[in-house]
C-alpha cells in the first residue's frame, strides 16, 4: 500500500482529538493517526475519534491500533471501528482482523476488546513492535491504571506520545531527541476539569520535553476549561523550542 504524504515526508501525524477526560463541542479526545510510506497506525481512539476518521483513510487501510491504556477517553471509540472492521471484513474489503495493541490491564474492560475481526496483542514493554514499517517501543509511564508512552521510529524520524501521566523520568528518557513530542498537558490554574491525578501541567510537559531535548512539543489531552494560550506559556518557560497546541485535524510532518 502506497501511502500519499506531504513534501515527500516519511511519517506525519494527524490529531484527530486532543481534549483530556471528555471532548470540548464537536471535538474528540485523545486520537492520533500516523501514517508513514508503509501504512497507517492509529494511537488511541477516544470519543468522537470515529467522526473524524473518515476524513483520512478507512479501517482496512490501518496497519494497527495502538492504546495506550483502557481509560474511557481514550478508547471510547473503538467498539464503533471494531464494528467498521466487521463490515469490511464482510464485505471482503478488509482480509486480515484489526490488530489491536493494549496493555492486559483492567482485565474486566480488555475482555470487552475481543470479538471476530480483532486480534488483541498485549503490550510487553520489553519488545519491540513493527507496524507500518516503523519500530516501535513502550515504556509504562506514571498514571491510575496501566498506561504506556510510544515511541515510533520510522526512517530515523522519531514520535513520542506520552500518553496519560505524572511527570516521570522513564518518559524523559524514551522521549530523549524526538522529533516530535505529543505530551500530555491536563492540569490548568484556574481549571476544574481534572483532580489532576496522574496528570501533568503544561510546565511539567515543557520540563519533560527539556530534559529530553525533543525538537517540537506539542501539547495534547487538554482541558475543556483550560487557558490554551497561559497552558502553552507555561511550557515555554521550561522548554526552549516550539510549542504547539493543536488545531482540529492539524497535521505534523515529522
Ligand atoms: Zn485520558
Ligand atoms: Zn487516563
Amino acid at each position: 500500500m502506497q501511502i500519499k504524504t506531504d513534501r515527500g515526508a516519511k511519517m506525519n501525524v494527524k490529531i484527530l482529538g486532543y481534549w483530556g477526560g471528555y471532548p470540548a463541542a464537536g471535538g474528540a479526545t485523545a486520537g492520533y493517526l500516523v501514517t508513514t510510506d508503509e501504512g497507517q497506525i492509529l494511537l488511541d481512539c477516544g470519543s468522537g475519534v470515529m467522526s473524524k476518521l473518515p476524513t483520512e483513510t478507512c479501517v482496512e487501510d490501518l496497519s494497527g491500533v495502538i492504546l495506550s491504556h483502557l481509560h474511557h477517553d481514550h478508547i471510547a471509540d473503538l467498539g464503533v471501528l471494531q464494528y467498521a472492521a466487521a463490515g469490511a471484513i464482510r464485505n471482503g474489503r478488509m482480509l486480515n482482523k484489526l490488530k489491536l495493541y493494549a496493555p492486559d490491564n483492567p482485565v474486566d474492560i480488555l475482555n470487552g476488546l475481543y470479538g471476530e475481526h480483532t486480534e488483541v496483542i498485549s503490550i510487553d514493554p520489553s519488545s519491540k513492535i513493527q507496524l507500518a514499517g516503523a519500530e516501535i517501543e513502550f515504556v509504562q509511564v506514571q498514571h491510575t491504571i496501566t498506561c504506556y508512552a510510544v515511541k515510533i521510529t520510522y526512517q530515523g524520524k522519531v514520535l513520542v506520545y506520552s500518553g496519560d501521566t505524572s511527570y516521570c523520568d522513564s518518559l524523559i528518557e524514551l522521549a530523549r531527541d524526538a522529533d516530535i513530542f505529543l505530551c500530555e498537558a491536563t492540569i490548568c490554574e484556574g481549571s476544574v476539569h481534572t483532580t489532576g491525578q496522574g496528570h501533568m501541567n503544561a510546565l511539567q510537559a515543557g520540563m519533560i520535553a527539556g530534559q529530553a531535548n525533543v525538537k517540537q512539543l506539542v501539547l495534547v489531552h487538554l482541558p475543556g476549561d483550560g487557558d490554551l494560550e497561559f497552558m502553552r506559556d507555561e511550557a515555554s518557560r521550561s522548554f526552549q523550542g516550539p510549542v504547539d497546541i493543536p488545531e482540529p485535524l492539524r497535521m505534523y510532518v515529522v
